[in-house]
């Protein structure tokens, strides 16, 4: 019994079935209609989008024995014998391994020599991987081509070709496939192979297959071998390791019930189940995004989900204000950046997601400094995103809880903004010496959170060493090189910032500790405790301590 590969069983076998390359097919149908061939044809385009495919069709298409035809019969000796590879008129090679001159000689050692009735064509798949001398064996025969003899070379890497090569092909590129074309196809054919599958659940190997048709298939081809006739999204999640779309939606209803305690379960109970965290931040990432997308009008329709998720996603994302997500995302973003890194990710993690939902608290900061200072500390809040189509609210609203405490957004446009971060903000001082300094530093680290979402987090992990003569220098613990460089790059932010605060002009001097003993670890979660308070609230309203599976 032999076992047929999904991507190769359902390879289409006429141009009309070939998926989102019509601007191809149509011009190659056209080429043969007309019985203008040309010798050299370049097929470009990313991996798993139907080049080589298009190639044997094409093949096909020349030498059906009831053409050549604009499709093929896929029925006569010849058709079948290009499709079970079998056929001496098609030469198919692999550039990738077989990448020499003396490959590329053998190829065509016999290039003039084919039945009459039919053209001899040559495929050559990742062709940028032949050697300069082999390109330069084709290169012969390209320059004088025996009549009949067709090339068509397929690559991902078009730029890598060389030029008397490329200026000899007529090229097509060919396109990434979307979301949603991708899942058309595999309904096909899980309806075909009497599959029953959710939409969501092809939308979700349809996005995992990041544009290539035959990932998708493959996947399909996993889930059919291990679930048998039935998927359903848990079934690809769990294939696919991702976070169960369930988590996130759970995730951001305990948020929006400012229930910390069912947020952080929801994550643990992800984490001991195996859960990826790469995949969990990620995935919830893309939840955000989802609910940013549904602020924007038809914003929802660019979501690749099935309606009833699109419902849910759009009722979600109904609680909360545009500069609530964008927060958020900048919550959740900060933790995605430093994962690779970070000392206990598990426990960023949970920070980011006890701020998300103590969200209030962050708000309220803002509306004091919007008592002591005016409106000028709320306008570095939303940071700029691309923004497809129409944008119900501005990008520069004020942020405003979803409870509703708070006075509704202001729309302001950017001229104003700009004027106000310009402003002397007044502000209360604080001193000029490192006591008032580390005593004010989560006030300081705020102000730059504010106006610099991305870095004041990260400064905040600092520790203030000294000031003196307008010079403060900020310590990080060894393992923090990264943060530490990441303010540094942005100094002269933090330099301005804090400036402004002290009413002086400031350098700031950001190191990473050398001293070699390795502190114990109580007291590195007493620091951690000290630069973010969040996780000693935490750890008091729960009652819990950190032990080392918190550390990873
Ligand atoms: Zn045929």
């Amino acid at each position: 019994m032999s076992y047929v590969v999904t991507a190769r069983k359902w390879r289409p076998q006429f141009f009309r079935d070939v998926v989102a390359q019509k601007h191809v097919t149509e011009t190659l149908k056209n080429a043969i209609k007309s019985g203008r061939i040309g010798h050299a044809y370049l097929f470009s385009g990313p991996r798993g989008v139907g080049k080589t495919t298009v190639a044997r069709i094409f093949a096909k298409a020349l030498n059906c024995e009831k053409g050549p035809a604009e499709e093929p019969c896929n029925e006569c000796p010849t058709c079948l014998s290009i499709q079970s590879g079998t056929s001496l008129d098609i030469q198919e090679m692999d550039g990738a391994s077989n990448n020499s001159v003396d490959d590329a000689r053998e190829l065509i050692s016999n290039v003039g020599y084919h039945s009459q009735s039919h053209y001899k064509i040559y495929i050559i798949d990742e062709v940028h991987m032949l050697t300069t001398p082999a390109f330069n064996a084709l290169l012969k025969t390209l320059e004088e081509p025996p009549s009949g003899v067709i090339f068509v070379f397929a690559t991902t890497e078009p730029q890598k070709i060389p030029a008397t090569i490329l200026s000899r092909c007529q090229r097509f590129d060919f396109s990434r496939l979307s979301v949603q074309e991708i899942a058309g196809k595999l309904k096909k054919i899980a309806e075909t192979d009497s599959i029953t599958a959710d939409e969501s659940a092809l939308m979700l190997i349809a996005r995992r297959a990041s544009g290539a048709m035959r990932d998708g298939e493959s996947i399909l081809e996993q889930l059919k071998a291990s679930r048998g006739a039935s998927i359903s999204v848990a079934d690809v999640n769990e294939i696919l390791g991702l976070a169960d779309r369930e988590v996130f939606f759970g995730i951001i209803d305990r948020c929006h019930e400012r229930d910390t305690r069912g947020d952080l379960e929801l994550f643990t109970a992800y984490h001991e189940q195996g859960g990826d965290l790469k995949e969990f931040v990620e995935g919830l990432l893309g939840h955000l995004r989802d609910l940013l997308y549904a602020k924007f009008k038809g914003g929802i329709d660019q979501i690749p989900l099935s309606d009833d998720m699109k419902e849910r996603i759009r009722s979600q994302s109904g609680w909360f204000e545009q500069g609530d997500i964008i927060r958020m995302i900048t919550m959740v973003a900060d933790v995605e950046s430093s994962l690779g890194y970070a000392v206990m990710p598990v426990l960023r993690i949970e920070v980011a997601l006890a701020r998300m939902a103590v969200m209030e608290t962050t708000v309220e900061l803002k509306s004091l400094f919007e008592l002591l200072g005016g409106e000028s500390a709320l306008t570095g809040a939303p940071i700029p995103l691309p923004q497809p189509g129409d944008i119900s609210g501005t990008s520069a609203e004020a942020v405003v809880t979803s409870g509703g405490a708070h006075q509704a957004a202001k729309k302001k446009t950017d001229a104003d903004l700009f004027k106000k971060s310009e402003e002397k903000p007044d502000f209360p001082k604080i001193a000029p010496d490192i006591d008032s300094i580390s005593s004010s530093w989560k006030y300081i680290t705020d102000r730059v959170s504010i106006q610099k979402p991305a870095i004041g987090p990260v400064l905040a992990l600092g520790v203030p060493e000294s000031f003196e003569k307008g010079k403060l220098a900020v310590r990080f613990d060894a393992g923090q090189e990264f943060q530490m460089k990441t303010c540094a790059e942005y100094s002269a932010d933090i330099e301005e910032i804090i400036g402004t605060i002290l009413g002086m002009k400031v350098a700031v001097h950001v190191f990473v500790r050398r001293s070699g003993a390795a502190k114990k670890k109580n007291n590195e979660i007493d620091d951690l405790i000290s630069r973010e308070p969040i996780i000693g609230d935490i750890l008091e309203r729960f009652g819990g301590e950190i032990n080392d599976s918190w550390r990873e």
